[in-house]
């Protein structure tokens, strides 16, 4: 059927089926919403615009062409109609003789009534408030995270969210196991119809069997842990907590020991032997043994693009071979001076792409913490957001 005729036979003169269809959208939905909708009064049609015309959507529920389109022309002053979309709400108020009362649209936050005066009509557009609310779920994984969290009431996007906050700290693909214990808070902007209008992770836990115990805290717009280091990290700054560096990066530097220029394609941080050294990003382990100057060295692959090398260990850490996985922060192995090496240092070089870089000018998105001057506020926040989520152990 060709849409006129379609419009024609839905909406022309069948009156007593669309009052039918009043009423039983009243009884479906009015009643319904009138209990949870204040603005909804008792002889009110309401619903969603879809693609229907504001004009057709008048004359649909009663009223004549003359009233529509004065109606229709007083609501497109204050809401253009090329911004309405299918979603938007509408509500229709007429009197019991059918006589347009009033007409509400709901658009984003934008509220447009026409109400009658003086024989015409008159529209005004109001704002609505946004209320937050802030709303948790939480319990252990059975099965998948996505499954779990949704299961306890997290919608969708949290569950996303929840995953993003832990990116760098933990692997939703390979470390979850059953039993692991996840808490999140998080706040829900409304209008006052209960439309959601966007979400945000407050303070989140994940506390795994494999993965640990985890905890990122909105501050300042980005995630941290209670110590107040940022969760977006991906390198840390350096391998050890070394005293000084004796060499740095250079194409061409005169080699103590091999008496010849050559690049040092790397940084050496003194320390003394024995100087635990951690892997300075999430990785997989490709090397772990001798391997010629650079004496005991474990190289770790990045993901596609990095590589590093940390070499003249007196000793490879317990547990560290080729093909395990590394998380930032764990212990590779110890300072020492084997290979050619002139005293107890560690040679550590990155590579991107297979070429070397200078690790202390690349531009990475190195690991941060909150700044000493806000730190007081951080702990306050920390203090209430862990309160919040369920999770102060030992706090
Ligand atoms: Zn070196």
């Amino acid at each position: 059927m060709r849409p006129a005729l379609r419009r024609a036979a839905l909406y022309g003169g069948l009156a007593a089926v669309v009052l039918a269809g009043w009423a039983a959208h009243r009884r479906l939905s009015g009643d319904a919403r009138a209990a949870a909708d204040p603005y909804l009064g008792p002889e009110a049609v309401s619903g969603t615009l879809g693609s229907e015309r504001l004009y057709d959507l008048l004359v649909r529920t009663g009223s004549g062409a003359g009233e529509a389109a004065e109606a229709s022309r007083a609501l497109a002053r204050v809401q253009s109609p090329r911004t309405l979309r299918p979603s938007d709400h509408y509500r229709v108020v007429r009197s019991t003789s059918g006589a347009l009362l009033g007409l509400t649209l709901v658009h984003g936050l934008t509220v447009a009534a026409v109400v009658p005066k003086d024989g015409g009509f008159v529209a005004r557009a109001r704002t609505l408030p946004v209320e937050t609310e802030t709303r948790a779920a939480r319990g252990t994984i059975s099965g998948s995270l996505w499954a779990s969290l949704q299961s306890r009431g997290a919608p969708a996007e949290v569950v996303v969210a929840f995953a993003d906050v832990f990116r760098w700290s933990v692997d939703f693909l390979t470390e979850p196991r059953d039993g692991d214990s996840f808490s999140v808070v998080w706040t829900e902007r409304r209008t006052p119809d209960g439309r959601v209008l966007g979400r945000e992770i407050e303070a989140a836990v994940y506390d795994g069997r494999v993965a640990g115990r985890k905890v990122g805290l909105l501050f300042d717009g980005d995630y941290y842990d209670e110590s107040g280091q940022s969760l977006r990290r991906r390198f840390l700054r350096a391998p050890l907590q070394y005293s000084r560096i004796s060499s740095y990066f250079t194409n061409r530097r005169y080699h103590p020991i091999l008496r010849i220029y050559r690049p040092h394609h790397g940084i050496d941080y003194a320390a003394p032997r024995g100087t635990p050294v951690v892997v300075v990003a999430d990785g997989v382990v490709v090397f772990a043994g001798r391997r010629g100057g650079y004496g005991n060295a474990v190289e770790v692959r990045h993901g596609p693009v990095y590589t590093t090398l940390y070499g003249h260990f007196s000793r490879i850490a317990r547990g560290i071979r080729r093909g395990v996985r590394v998380h930032q922060g764990q212990l590779v192995g110890y300072v020492g001076s084997t290979g050619i090496s002139t005293g107890p240092h560690l040679h550590f070089q990155i590579t991107k792409n297979g070429r070397f870089q200078n690790f202390l000018t690349m531009r990475l998105p190195f690991a941060h913490a909150v700044p000493r001057g806000k730190l007081a506020s951080f702990r306050a926040r920390a203090k209430a957001l862990l309160a919040a989520v369920g999770g102060v152990h030992g706090a």
